[in-house]
């Protein structure tokens, strides 16, 4: 049997062949790889969308062979299309979209055999289809924020087919990838660019604050190093600003009161910092005064990174308000200098106008007759009023001085009433007004208070009633309500007379002011009353209120509480018109020669007999002593005075009463805790020396 060949000779000549275009086909594709890879590799280089059409048209003619190349892109929300790029020598057109564009910008190829039957060429004259488009190959590229289309043409029909449509499928991804890249790197670089001018524009708004303000902020690392400081406004500032750079918040001189956490303590706790007071310059504190405040800053991490806040320049401020204390202490000492001269002088005056008023008192007994008479009762009211004035300017300036104290007694407030009435009465009836008292029995209840504060108050107030009424009447009424162990009371002093215009009210109380020149003319007065009154009633702790009606009358109402007291009754206190008393051997210790002269009179017209000793020395050594039945003593004398004549009068076992005299109403209390038997102010009237006598007798 014949053998047949394994193979014959026209299969292997075609396995030759296939190998042969299998090996052919392998390094096409190996080349075309090489290619691709090469071209991508451009491709990454590109830094602009003309760079990468331009590289990837490269590319494609190393595989296509293309006349014409046409590139629309439009913005990804916008309808239409631009021309992007058209070879050298074509001629681009106005693109609409259509179903086909949309098939491209899916990521299709389109093959274009008769470009006539496409919609999108219908724009396009016919020459140009044919001299361009007879056979063309087209696709499109979707970014984010781009759409591209790209469009190759050849005069020849049938240029293109399907392995051109599989390559440029397989290009088309690399393209898609740069132009993505691209926008992405575009957007990133946007980004940088807003937030570097955000960043910018923040950093010169913090600047110009910083610049105008007239604060500084300032920044430390962390070891409290000042790393920033702003220069803040004023050339002032430059020098702190430059000596402070560098140096640690320890270093200043921090102004901590005592028993405050120091700033190194608070500096390691990571504490805020508040209005921390510090000078640079120890040596001159005055040169820079800073107010710092600050917080610890922490980076993203949470790690400690320094301090940051701001210091105010309080040096100014701080040398405003140090002169301003010293102007205000300046005028406090100035007003207390004002006020100590004028309670020394009124002192000074009041010992000498006491003996004139003395004196003209013991003279007006002797009736002399005639013009005389009319003379001595000028005289008399002259000084009642020269001594009331005294005693307004005395008491305005304690008060202003606070120099004031209340002097706390038991009394009913029927009595204080009573002789308010009996002091006043007098007036009122010579000017033809009627002049009233009406009170409720709570009147009669014993109280505890300054009763001769509260007599001058109601005084000065129905005096102005008086003084300020031409016809009618002025009533004093007084209603008080027992509220537990206090007696609330109300007082009203009612006048008819010109009334006050409620624009006057105001400054109805200050000093000196009287409402019209023509009342000081025409009603005299010093303008004290009402201040006086006013500072009364509120170191009393009660309320003034004024109603008035100019024409029609005014209206003061005072409301007073005093603490019922629970003391025995006092008897009550009647004005004796007789002496009715035994004469008694009395020895006076009186450094004044006019108080001897006038005291000694009076006590003479009573029936007494009156030695005199000039001071304590004299009165300690006085012969027969113990014969006196009492003493009436001085309070300031020269050597030494009453209240230590008293006591050693007393270590001698003098027995008999010792009567304080003084011309300062005020030490009455004092005279009485230091052991006197009873105080007797000056100037010495008859009546209050009948008061006396019928006390002393009588116990
Ligand atoms: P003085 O009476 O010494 O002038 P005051 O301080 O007591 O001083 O009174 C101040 C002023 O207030 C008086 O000058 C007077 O103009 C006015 N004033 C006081 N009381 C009355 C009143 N009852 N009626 C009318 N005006 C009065």
């Amino acid at each position: 049997m014949k053998e047949s060949p394994l193979f014959s000779q026209e299969q292997l000549r075609e396995s030759v062949e296939s190998l042969t275009q299998k090996n052919y086909q392998e390094r096409r594709r190996r080349i075309n790889t090489e290619l691709i890879l090469e071209g991508n590799h451009k491709l990454s280089l590109a830094s602009t969308p003309e760079d990468v059409y331009q590289i990837f048209l490269k590319l494609l003619s190393q595989f296509f062979d293309y006349e014409t190349a046409l590139i629309f892109s439009r913005d990804s929300n916008e309808p239409s299309w631009n021309s992007f790029y058209a070879s050298p020598g074509s001629e681009s057109i106005a693109w609409t979209s259509g179903k086909w564009t949309r098939r491209l910008l899916r990521g299709d190829v389109s093959v274009i055999f008769d470009a006539r039957q496409i919609l999108e060429f219908s724009a396009m004259p016919e020459a140009v289809i044919q001299a361009n488009y007879s056979s063309a190959i087209a696709s499109g590229v979707s970014c984010e924020m781009r759409e591209w289309l790209l469009i190759l043409g050849h005069s020849e029909s049938g240029k293109f087919g399907q392995d051109h449509r599989h390559l440029f499928l397989r290009l088309l991804p690399l393209l898609r990838q740069r132009l993505l890249n691209l926008e992405y790197q575009d957007q990133l670089k946007r980004m940088v660019a807003r937030r570097t001018d955000e960043l910018r524009h923040s950093e010169q708004r913090f600047m110009s604050f910083a610049q105008t303000a007239s604060d500084w902020f300032w920044e430390t690392d962390t070891n409290y190093r000042f790393l920033f400081i702003s220069s803040g406004l004023g050339e002032q500032s430059q020098p702190i600003y430059s000596e402070l750079l560098g140096s640690s918040l320890l270093e200043l001189h921090a102004s901590l009161d005592a028993g405050e956490e120091s700033l190194h303590n608070r500096l390691s706790r990571h504490s805020s910092l508040r209005n921390i007071l510090f000078t640079l310059n120890r040596d001159d504190p005055e040169s820079f005064w800073g107010a710092l405040s600050g917080e610890p800053y922490f980076g993203s991490d949470g790690q400690f990174l320094g301090y940051r806040g701001s210091v105010r320049d309080i040096t100014q401020e701080r040398a405003d308000r140090r002169a301003l204390r010293e102007a205000k202490e300046e005028a406090e000492r100035a007003n207390h200098a004002k006020s100590d001269f004028l309670a020394m002088m009124s002192h000074e005056i009041r010992t000498p106008m006491n003996a004139i008023v003395g004196m003209i008192e013991l003279l007006k007994e002797n009736a002399l007759g005639g013009t005389a008479d009319q003379l001595l009762s000028n005289a008399s009211q002259a000084s009642g009023l020269l001594l009331n004035i005294i005693n307004d300017v005395l008491d305005i300036s304690k008060l202003e001085a606070g120099l004031f104290e209340l002097e706390q007694q038991h009394f009913r407030v029927s009595d204080v009433v009573e002789q308010v009435y009996g002091q006043m009465h007098e007036s009122a009836r010579a000017k033809g007004l009627k002049l009233s008292y009406q009170m409720d029995t709570s009147c009669q209840q014993q109280v505890y208070g300054d009763a001769y504060r509260l007599t001058q108050i109601l005084v000065n107030l129905v005096n102005n009633g008086i003084k300020f009424t031409q016809h009618g009447a002025v009533s004093l009424t007084v209603h008080g309500v027992v509220r537990g162990d206090y007696n609330e009371l109300t007082f009203k002093v009612v006048d008819s007379g010109i009334g006050i215009a409620p624009d006057d009210f105001k400054r109805l109380f200050e000093p000196f002011y009287q409402l019209s020149r023509s009342h000081a003319r025409m009603y005299g007065g010093t303008g004290l009353g009402l201040s006086i009154v006013k500072k009364l009633v509120d170191t009393m702790g009660g309320e003034l209120d004024v109603k008035s009606e100019p024409g029609k009358g005014s209206c003061f109402t005072i409301a007073l509480r005093f603490p019922i007291s629970a003391r025995e009754p006092l008897p009550s206190v009647t004005l004796l018109d007789q002496p009715v008393m035994t004469p008694m051997s009395i020895l006076m210790v009186e450094d004044s020669p006019s108080n001897q002269l006038v005291i000694r009179l009076m006590l003479e017209k009573l029936g007494h007999q009156v030695a005199i000793a000039e001071d304590g020395d004299k009165a300690l050594e006085y012969p027969g002593l113990e014969q006196f039945e009492l003493i009436l003593m001085d309070l300031q004398m020269p050597g030494i005075d009453g209240f230590e004549t008293m006591r050693l009068l007393r270590k001698q076992g003098i027995s008999c009463p010792i009567v304080a005299l003084t011309a300062n109403v005020q030490e009455r209390e004092h005279c009485i805790e230091a052991g006197m038997d009873d105080f007797l102010s000056k100037p010495l009237t008859r009546k209050s020396l009948l008061q006396l006598f019928k006390r002393i007798q009588s116990d």
